[in-house]
């Protein structure tokens, strides 16, 4: 499967308007079709980064390979105890992603004890999704590109399937960005945990396997053997929980996350005029415990919460905010109100000059952010105030609605 291909090679096409369901099939395919299908349908093929992107399929071989265990189960056979296993380890993984993934280690909307912080990576690691700096340092990364030349996941220029299952194969994605993750890089502990990421995901392996063999041994049959395969009663539990509760319930959470790099940029509705497109949907927010919500997100990142309204569901926020009740976590960042009244301000026209305020603020941000992690407590108040004046800086250079 080829990728996006340099500008160079072809002509740059004019944009051309299209209806939505005539230019999907572009949409979707187009980081694997010619470079002239991305120009047709989007005109940014003299955009396309100078640089040649393919998957690398040895490098990403346990990708795939996860992706084939599933079929495992034709062997090991189904079980209600395994499916549920598999849907409880996709929620609370789900969770590992967004609340430790996402909201902490990319956008430090909340604060931890350094060995709560360690604890987090462990669980994102679980999800098999690479380690928390690689994930935080491309994520930042999209918000400083979001749907231009350097995004690596914008579904509008590369295609939904890219966008969602093929961006992170490249030989450019592959390493950390770690001019990204500065603040964190401090950490050793957290270096070690993405640099050795495949210990924790053998470990999480063995981990259901053995979850398997206590089962039997207190008792649980699993089904029958479809194929006719013998098995000893512990290898057909043990194998039965790691088909059901690692390898599919991880393809699962696979796709679940995914959606948010490639579905939420194509459907749903648009509170803010941001510079990107990213989209509210409230079927992605239920999927991905919240994460739907990603207009909110892109106009507002420094916020714990994504559903900006009680009747936006995030359970990803509640769960937080338990967590904070018994003190595991603290500090929990809220949605200003001069945040929420910015709701359908602005046109595209008029989004330069925002755009230009909200990369200032990302900047001034991320060097705040590193200051707090040298000076503590005084340090992290102090960058709270300043994201607070930046809102109010961008309510005043928010254009107005016309009246
Ligand atoms: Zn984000
Ligand atoms: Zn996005």
């Amino acid at each position: 499967m080829s990728g996006v291909k340099s500008a160079s090679e072809s002509t740059p096409a004019p944009a051309v308007k299209t209806g939505f369901w005539k230019t999907l099939p572009g949409k979707i395919f187009a980081s694997a079709a010619s470079p002239s299908t991305m120009a047709v349908t989007d005109g940014i093929a003299q955009k396309a980064g100078g640089s040649y992107k393919s998957v690398e399929w040895i490098r990403n071989a346990p990708f795939f390979f996860m992706h084939a265990a599933c079929l495992g189960a034709i062997w090991v056979g189904f079980s209600w105890a395994a499916a549920a296993l598999a849907l409880g380890f996709y929620v609370v993984r789900m969770f590992f992603i967004t609340g430790f993934y996402h909201r902490y280690f990319s956008h430090r909307t909340f604060r931890a004890s350094r060995p709560v912080q360690c604890l987090m990576a462990v669980c994102g690691l679980t999800c098999v999704q690479r380690g928390p700096l690689w994930w935080a340092a491309h994520h930042r990364h999209h918000h400083v590109h979001s749907d231009h030349e350097e995004d690596l996941h914008s579904p509008t220029l590369w295609g939904l399937l890219w966008s969602h299952m093929f961006w992170f194969t490249t030989e450019d994605a592959l390493p950390t960005r770690s001019r990204y993750v500065r603040d964190l890089e401090k950490f050793p502990e957290l270096v070690w945990l993405n640099k050795y990421e495949m210990a924790v995901y053998i470990a999480f392996g063995c981990a259901c396997f053995g979850l398997g063999c206590l089962m039997h041994a207190l008792g649980w049959q699993p089904a029958g053997h479809p194929m006719g395969l013998e098995l000893g009663g512990y290898w057909h539990a043990g194998l039965q929980i790691l088909v059901w509760a690692f390898f599919i319930s991880t393809v699962m959470l696979y796709h679940g996350t995914y959606t948010i790099n490639s579905l939420s940029h194509i459907f749903g509705s648009r509170r803010f005029e941001t510079t990107d497109t990213s989209r509210n949907n409230w079927l992605l927010s239920i999927v991905t415990m919240g994460e739907g919500w990603h207009n909110n997100h892109h106009h507002y990142q420094s916020s714990v919460r994504q559903g900006f309204y009680w009747y936006e569901w995030d359970p990803t926020f509640y769960t937080l905010k338990a967590m904070s009740w018994v003190g595991l976590v603290k500090d929990l960042r809220g949605v200003p109100d001069a945040i929420r009244k910015q709701a359908g301000r602005g046109v595209a026209a008029a989004a330069k000059p925002v755009k230009a305020v909200t990369e200032t603020m990302s900047e001034a941000a991320s060097t705040v952010t590193e200051a707090a992690n040298s000076v503590g407590e005084a340090a992290s108040q102090v960058a709270d105030q300043v994201a607070d004046q930046v809102a109010q800086v961008v309510e005043k250079v928010a254009p107005k609605p016309a009246l």
